[in-house]
Formats: structure tokens, C-alpha cells, sequence
């Protein structure tokens, strides 16, 4: 399917079409994508901000929540009229009035197990801006499962991780932690964020799915978790390796498997 773009489109999006590294091509390309943003919060208000202002042509939203007053300081799709109510019907609102060309599918559900598959497929990127490790292994099993690319993002306090993940070609988020820690450890429910800290981790998301979509072949964030710092400002990179024994994109089998084996 060959598309153009319009006079309009052409002059909205004229400041990234003179990049060189992007270009007309990849403003097509971007027109042409679907994004999924899993979670309207912290991370994804800015990612999907960014991703819409930049002309991504589809961009699904999940999100069971309703906005509260508390959300405010960092989950910036919301304002203070949208307290009440549900996120997906508030970022739909803030993200058309930025940008009508941007068809924008809302998912007012928890991404679960049992809706996993039939919201993922058919999206040519992941953001997964939710807050909690269930569904971040969630959306890393289900994204290799479909070999969805997918950038994954933590934040706590003033610190956050990043790492964008290309199904079985550089380490998932399960090759660096194999599952969910014993207990529930720091979030910021209980541990507290600053807002520009979501929002700095949540903007690196969405340059990454930029640049998927445009066609970089290097420069992601991948086989390496992107560690930020606000502190003290620094941004360091650790390594990480795909795991050959892998339950998600290698050779391993999940705990279910292993117990109907040993059976
Ligand atoms: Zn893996």
C-alpha cells in the first residue's frame, strides 16, 4: 500500500522530515504503524504524547483505571477536569486534540492473561508503561509470542531502567530477570516518583519505537538495560545477554511445562 501525505501532514511534521536519518520515507512508515501504549500513566502519557504528535497512525491505549487527583503530577494525558474519569477515554480526548490524524483504539481493561493475544496482535510495536512485574512479564512473553518489538521501562523515586527488546534476535526482558521478585519491591505506589523522571524514561520509549519504525538497524537500546540516575544525573548501560535457556525467547520451558514433564 503506497500512501502520500498531505500538504498539512507534510508541514506538521516538517521539523522531523528534514532530519536526515528520517526523512519522508519514514514519516510514511510512521503513518503506516501501530503502536500498543499498555498503560496510560506515568510512562505512557508522554510516550504516547510524542508517538502521536509524531504521526503514528494507530495507537492502541490500555488502561482499567479511572484518573485521580494523585495521578496528576506525572501521568500528564490527564488534567484536573478529567479526575473521574477512565484513562483510556482521557488520553483518547488529549491525544486527538494534538493530533486528529491519529486513529486511537482504547482498551479500558487490565492486560491479562485472558486478553493478552487478541489486543496485541496485529501491533507493530510494544510500549509497556505499566507499573507492575506481572504485566511487564506479561507483555514480554506475549510481544515474543508474536514477535512484536517492544521497549520496556521501570521508574522508582528518581531512578528508571530501560531496554527495548527484538523478539529472539537480543535478550528479553526474561533473559535479564527470569520472573517476578519473591515480594513486591519498590514502586511508586508505595515508593513514591518524580514526575519529569517518568517522563524523561517514558520520551526514551517512544524514540526508541520511532526509531524501530523508521528502520534503524542499530543504535537501540538492546542487549543492554539503560539505567538512569536523577540524582545524580548519569546514565549508565549494563550488559545483558540473550540466555540460551530462556522460558520466554530460548530453549527453556516455563514452570508449567517442567511440572507437566515431571509429572
Ligand atoms: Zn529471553
Amino acid at each position: 500500500m503506497s500512501i502520500r501525505l498531505t500538504p498539512d501532514q507534510i508541514e506538521r511534521y516538517s521539523r522531523q522530515i528534514m532530519v536526515p536519518d528520517l526523512g519522508g520515507k519514514a514519516q510514511v512508515r510512521l503513518r503506516q504503524a501501530k503502536v500498543l501504549v499498555i498503560g496510560a500513566g506515568g510512562l505512557g502519557s508522554p510516550a504516547a504524547f510524542y508517538l502521536a504528535a509524531a504521526g503514528i497512525g494507530t495507537l492502541g491505549i490500555v488502561d482499567s483505571d479511572k484518573v485521580e487527583l494523585s495521578n496528576l503530577q506525572r501521568q500528564i494525558l490527564h488534567s484536573t477536569a478529567a479526575i473521574g474519569q477512565r484513562k483510556v477515554d482521557s488520553a483518547k480526548a488529549a491525544l486527538t486534540q494534538l493530533n486528529p490524524d491519529v486513529d486511537v483504539k482504547t482498551y479500558p481493561v487490565r492486560f491479562e492473561d485472558n486478553n493478552a493475544d487478541a489486543i496485541a496482535a496485529g501491533y507493530d510495536f510494544i510500549v509497556d508503561g505499566s507499573d507492575n512485574f506481572d504485566t511487564k512479564f506479561l507483555v514480554n512473553d506475549t510481544a515474543i509470542k508474536f514477535g512484536i518489538a517492544f521497549s520496556h521501562a521501570g521508574i522508582v523515586r528518581l531512578q528508571g531502567q530501560t531496554m527495548t527488546v527484538i523478539p529472539r534476535k537480543t535478550a528479553c526482558y526474561r533473559c535479564l530477570f527470569q520472573g517476578p521478585p519473591p515480594e513486591e519491591i519498590l514502586n511508586c505506589q508505595v515508593s513514591g516518583i518524580l514526575g519529569a523522571v517518568a517522563g524523561t524514561l517514558g520520551t526514551i520509549q517512544a524514540t526508541e519505537a520511532v526509531k524501530y519504525l523508521a528502520g534503524f538497524d542499530e543504535g537501540l537500546i538492546t542487549d543492554r538495560l539503560l539505567v538512569y540516575d536523577a540524582k545524580t544525573m548519569k546514565f549508565r548501560d549494563v550488559d545483558v545477554k540473550r540466555d540460551p535457556s530462556c522460558v520466554s525467547c530460548g530453549a527453556g520451558k516455563t514452570a508449567a511445562a517442567r511440572e507437566t514433564a515431571n509429572a
